[in-house]
């Protein structure tokens, strides 16, 4: 019902399956009937998603949004032609580009993962209304995109305080969190969407979650050495 439920792993997933184009038609902006105006969601969703192709070495113009209403058959034939004659000009996805086609899928696959971080981190942004044509540009500049993706936060539970109550893997909502009943829990880095919620409900008599922006994530402690020692029990 909303372009604004178009989300970014939607348009990512698009492409992982072989898109080689992905168009977006929303309600004309500002004529929205009801009072989420969700179409200007989508469209900074759109100015992200071709900044982080851009990233990738996709060719951004591989995806567009355009607004309109159900009443413009005409002008929505024509920009369906339009964008079709683009795609067929940028040729398929990858080749088009230059980019072998497994290098591409991981790198869409490392992008899918990090959706709910970008999104969360740049969650003002994406709310934000932009009234001129010309602001579109600069909502995302390439560094600051370069700068996200390679400051990308991970999660450790750090072995000395992790006090095993659980709590962070009720609420993982990636099942990234090994967890057993006294046992010190660790995160599955490749599972991790790194959304910060063990972070956020590590009790704070405990705070055994750690954020590690950019830099090497310590290697989980084996599985033998996660036993908890009770310093009660120790005596
Ligand atoms: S950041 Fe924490 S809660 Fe979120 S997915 Fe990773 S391990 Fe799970
Ligand atoms: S919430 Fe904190 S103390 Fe509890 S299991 Fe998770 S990391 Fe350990």
């Amino acid at each position: 019902m909303c372009s604004g439920r178009v989300d970014l792993e939607f348009v990512l997933r698009a492409f992982s399956n072989g898109m080689d184009g992905v168009f977006i038609g929303g309600c004309r902006l500002n004529e929205c009937n009801y009072i989420t105006h969700g179409n200007y969601h989508a469209l900074n969703m759109v100015l992200l998603c071709r900044r982080l192709m851009e990233h990738i070495g996709m060719n951004p113009e591989r995806l567009r949004i355009e607004f309109m209403s159900s009443a413009e058959g005409i002008l929505f034939a024509e920009v369906m032609g339009e964008f079709g004659n683009k795609v067929k000009e940028l040729g398929p996805l990858g080749k088009g580009e230059g980019i072998e086609e497994n290098e591409l899928k991981s790198k869409l696959a490392e992008l899918r993962r990090l959706v709910p971080y970008i999104k969360m981190v740049k969650n003002e942004k994406l709310a934000s209304r932009l009234t001129h044509a010309e602001e579109y540009d600069k909502l995302f500049t390439r560094d600051e995109i370069e700068k996200l993706l390679s400051e990308v936060l991970s999660y450790y539970i750090d072995p000395e305080k992790c006090q095993a109550c659980m709590t962070c893997a009720k609420r993982c909502p990636a099942e990234a969190i090994l967890s057993a009943k006294n046992q010190i829990h660790v995160i599955d880095q490749e599972k991790c969407i790194k959304c910060g919620t063990c972070f956020e409900v590590c009790p704070p008599k405990f705070n055994a979650v750690m954020k590690i922006p950019g830099g090497p994530v310590p290697p989980p402690l084996p599985e033998e050495k996660r036993k908890i020692v009770r310093k009660s029990k120790e005596k």
